[in-house]
């Protein structure tokens, strides 16, 4: 079972079409949508997570990248901020997926954004921001 996260963006005319439908029924993925949206131009964005066969998932991007529409990694659209980032390890035991750990020996904290599902629970409880979700 492969799994992929990724941000999708539609023009106003894809708007209305049963996307995820086809990718469920045609193309026998699992779809978890983690967020919408839709900006006042009526450009449509879409978070998701799609898992199935890799073949399944091949096939599946490839009808949207078809069909017009933009997909990139979810990791795309998170960022930590290192720079800003104190290791005071608040937003460690709140992280859902385990995306952001600590090396208690070094008391280090670092990021994963392959496991972050972009929930934001560690956003508000950072003191310094240094972490950003730009959907
Ligand atoms: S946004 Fe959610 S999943 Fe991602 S690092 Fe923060 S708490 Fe973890
Ligand atoms: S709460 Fe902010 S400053 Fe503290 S470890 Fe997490 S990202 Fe770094």
């Amino acid at each position: 079972m492969a799994k992929r996260r990724i941000v999708l963006t539609f023009p106003s005319r894809l708007i209305d079409q049963p996307i995820t439908y086809h990718l469920i029924k045609d193309y026998n993925l699992a779809v978890n949508i983690l967020r919408a949206r839709v900006s006042p131009k009526e450009e449509g964005r879409l978070m998701i997570e799609l898992s199935g066969k890799k073949s399944s998932l091949d096939a599946g991007l490839n009808y949207l990248k078809e069909l017009g529409v933009n997909v990139q990694p979810l990791a795309q659209d998170i960022r930590w901020l290192e720079e800003r980032c104190t290791h005071c390890t608040v937003c460690v035991p709140i992280c859902p997926t385990k995306a952001i750990t600590v090396d208690r020996d070094k008391m280090r904290v670092s990021f994963d954004k392959e496991r972050c599902i972009a929930c934001e629970l560690c956003v508000p409880i950072c003191p310094y921001k240094a972490i950003e979700i730009l959907f």
